[in-house]
């Protein structure tokens, strides 16, 4: 019986080991391997990069490094994303099928299921690479193939539809990307204890808020001010006060790009539309909300003069007349507060006027302060309505998560500004956590159990963390101490304390020498962090400026303080006339303008919800995407060799592949592998009572492992391929 029983295991177990075979030998010379593990030559970048070629070229845009995915982006539809490809991989071992992102969300969720686990799946690659298009395949596979009742199909559709509602104010047309993610985005779902998605929640990371004000050339602002000029009914745009002309309006003609051919606004607007009720907004909250987003773009109209004595007055009495009606205030009022600071003389508040340069940059920082605070306001409404809803049954008990992570790539552009250096921060953090959860803790663990092994060598790149985050010497405090600094700090001096403080570390540069001569190649107002990924110069132009993020930052100095004292309705001066947008009085916190602890910057703020993030990240099982964008046209079928091999090198793929190879594809514990498998080997039923060291080994004898793909160390078994370990599940379940 038991060698009946082997000869099934080699039998079910064929179906993985075919396909394996079938792709190592004869189809691999024209599809390539769907393992880069395969590879013979796993050490060369050219064999891993012409393995990706081939499989690029036959649309097979998946392949994994054992149970990482390497995605490339296709840029075109493929048939591969059918409810019959859904169901194929449901409930399916890894191995058995070709790789494919359901196959990592199926093996995330069984995980989840039968260890009970909470899993996270992380999701990198630079602009347009692919991410965000991962992270909704995914939720369809769960929307599709998990349990549903009444109840789970809203929350299914909840959190399908947060999707274009967070995409339509968080994501604009760049160069890079024609639907680009302008903002970080954690989303977990939470699962019940049969399986069922029964809730969810977002985090949001870092909104590029400049983009409300300035586009560069060829880019777009946030596609929702696109998509209500273009789509909005004749009345809306009556009511809102808008023409159905997007070149009208200051703040959408900067990057002259009125038009991009992969979008359609107005069909987009009724997704839009569609996707608010699904999630449980009313008409007038949908109605105050673009209240806001009409009132930002009549914002970005008002224009200024100057009077003789300098002082700002508005010509565009116009637009004062829609934002007064749309926000609810007096227009004299708010014509005050937009050329007026409000500042403490002898312990009196007065209203000094602004020059007319300082009006405009007051009341850009109005319109970012606006449009941030909306969307955060947009992503907290939408986890009201994704939150766990019954109070019959707790959701704490044998609830499990499964969390999304699709954040923006590492970055560099011809200029690089504080957005790409949080952005290259946030990606050196989950390098980090990356080395932490795969290369440093798989080597470690080997050590641990006392298995033979060959040492992959690999950067660890905590030492350019600390650089940037470290207490007191780090950049971010470095930045922060400036900011705080009264007098004469300014970007300049930021630069200079830098110099002085981090000026000799081994990944940090300026155009000083140590012998102080200059290094002719790098701009005075610059310095170089040399990242995991690559060299990045940042220009410290506009630093403190961000980091103190303007309106909010000191705010009896800030010029602006008339305007957001209006939107928090506590001017004494101006009670009457109360700002009347429910949202933005729940934007403009009260409690802020009365507060005396100065507000964190925006650099020390992102740094904590980072290190939050790496927290919930650390508690979670992670499977892994890379994602890859092939070429800079976003064009099908074209695979740019050099883009990719850039990206293979800064995603650590070829590291990756070595400890990958190097190493042993699953471990158990010697009490649970015996657990599970003793049922296998007359020897080992119904209990084993020697060592469970020589129980295991008795059982991986009997069941015909071959020396080479197992060890066993101190308290486990550490099996080399994953095909080994199915069979041996498969054999379970004749
Ligand atoms: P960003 O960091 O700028 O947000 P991203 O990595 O999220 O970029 P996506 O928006 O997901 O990039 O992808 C960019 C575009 O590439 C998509 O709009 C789509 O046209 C195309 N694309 C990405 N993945 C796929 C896919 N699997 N199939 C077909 N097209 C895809
Ligand atoms: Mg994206």
């Amino acid at each position: 019986m038991w060698t009946m029983l082997r000869a099934c295991v080699c039998a079910l177990g064929s179906e993985g080991v075919r396909v394996m075979m079938e792709s190592a030998l004869t189809a691999r010379d024209r599809v390539g391997v769907q393992d880069f593990v395969l590879l013979e030559n796993h050490t060369s970048e050219a064999a891993f990069i012409e393995n990706l070629r081939k499989r690029f070229k036959e649309n097979l845009i998946y392949t994994y490094i054992g149970s990482v995915l390497v995605s490339v982006n296709p840029y075109k539809e493929l048939e591969i994303y059918t409810k019959q490809h859904m169901e194929r991989y449901r409930g399916v071992n890894f191995y058995e099928v070709s790789p494919h992102i359901y196959a990592v969300s199926d093996n995330a969720y069984r995980s989840m299921r039968t260890e009970r686990r909470d899993q996270c799946i992380l999701i990198s690659g630079e602009s347009g690479a692919g991410k965000t298009e991962a992270s909704k395949k995914i939720l369809q596979y769960y929307a599709v193939t998990c349990p549903a009742s009444e109840q789970v199909q809203t929350v299914k559709d909840r959190l399908l539809q947060s999707n274009p509602v967070l995409e339509a104010f968080g994501n604009a047309k760049t160069l890079r990307n024609d639907n680009s993610s302008r903002f970080g985005k954690y989303m977990d779902i939470q699962f019940d204890f049969r399986g069922a998605p029964v809730g969810g929640h977002i985090l949001n990371y870092l909104l590029e808020k400049s983009r409300v004000v300035h586009q560069n050339h060829g880019e777009r602002n946030f596609h929702i001010f696109y998509q209500l000029i273009e789509g909005g009914e004749e009345d809306l745009l009556r009511r809102l006060g808008l023409e159905r002309n997007t070149q009208q309006y200051q703040y959408l003609v900067k990057g002259n790009c009125p038009k991009v051919s992969s979008i359609n606004d107005r069909n987009d607007w009724k997704a839009v539309r569609k996707a608010l009720s699904v999630i449980g907004f009313n008409d007038d909250e949908v109605e105050e909300l673009l209240n806001i987003i009409a009132s930002v773009l009549h914002l970005g109209n008002v224009q200024f003069g100057a009077e003789e004595s300098g002082n700002a007055y508005i010509t565009t009495d116009t637009q004062i007349k829609y934002l007064a009606r749309l926000l609810g205030v007096e227009g004299s009022i708010l014509k005050e507060a937009l050329t007026h600071k409000k500042i403490i003389a002898k312990g009196e508040e007065l209203m000094s006027p602004l020059n007319s340069e300082q009006a405009a940059s007051a009341r850009d920082a109005l319109s970012k302060a606006v449009y941030g605070r909306t969307f955060t306001w947009l992503v907290n409404k939408i986890n009201l309505s994704l939150a766990y809803k019954d109070d019959l049954y707790p959701l704490s008990k044998n609830a499990s998560v499964i969390g999304l992570l699709d954040i923006y790539g590492f970055e560099v552009f011809q200029q690089n500004s504080f957005e790409q250096f949080c952005i290259n921060y946030c990606n050196e953090k989950l390098q980090q956590l990356f080395i932490e959860l795969t290369l440093k803790s798989e080597q470690e663990e080997y050590e641990s159990e006392g298995i033979t092994w060959e040492p992959v060598q690999f950067f660890n790149n905590k030492i350019i963390c600390d650089l940037v985050e470290e207490k007191f010497k780090g950049i971010i405090s470095i930045l922060d101490e400036e900011c705080l600094r009264p007098g004469d700090a300014s970007d300049l001096t930021f630069l200079e304390k830098l110099e002085n403080t981090v000026g000799g570390h081994a990944h940090f540069v300026t155009h000083k020498l140590a012998d102080g001569k200059t290094r002719k190649v790098m701009g005075r107002e610059e310095f170089r962090l040399l990242h995991y990924a690559g060299e990045v110069n940042y220009n410290v132009n506009g630093f403190l400026d961000k980091n103190n993020d303007l309106l909010f930052r000191n705010l009896k100095e800030v010029r602006a303080l008339g305007l957001t004292v209006l939107f928090c309705c506590v001017n004494a001066h101006h009670t009457s006339s109360l700002c009347c947008s429910s949202i933005l009085t729940q934007c403009f916190d009260r409690e802020e303008l009365t507060d005396k602890k100065r507000p964190e910057t925006t650099a020390t703020q992102f740094k904590n919800s980072l290190a939050k993030l790496m927290e919930i990240l650390m508690s979670k099982e992670p499977s892994y995407i890379r994602c890859i964008k092939p070429n800079d046209a976003k064009q099908a079928g074209r695979f740019d060799e050099v883009l990719i091999r850039h990206q293979v090198k800064y995603l650590g793929l070829m590291e990756n592949l070595r400890v990958r190879r190097a190493g042993f594809a699953y471990r158990r514990r010697y009490e649970v592998f015996l657990q599970r498998y003793k049922s296998l080997c007359p020897d080992t039923w119904p209990n084993w009572k020697g060592r469970l060291a020589d129980g295991v080994s008795t059982l991986v004898k009997h069941l015909g492992y071959k020396p080479e793909e197992y060890k066993l160390g101190r308290s486990k078994i550490f099996i080399r391929f994953p095909k080994t370990l199915f069979a041996t599940e498969d054999a379970l379940e004749v």
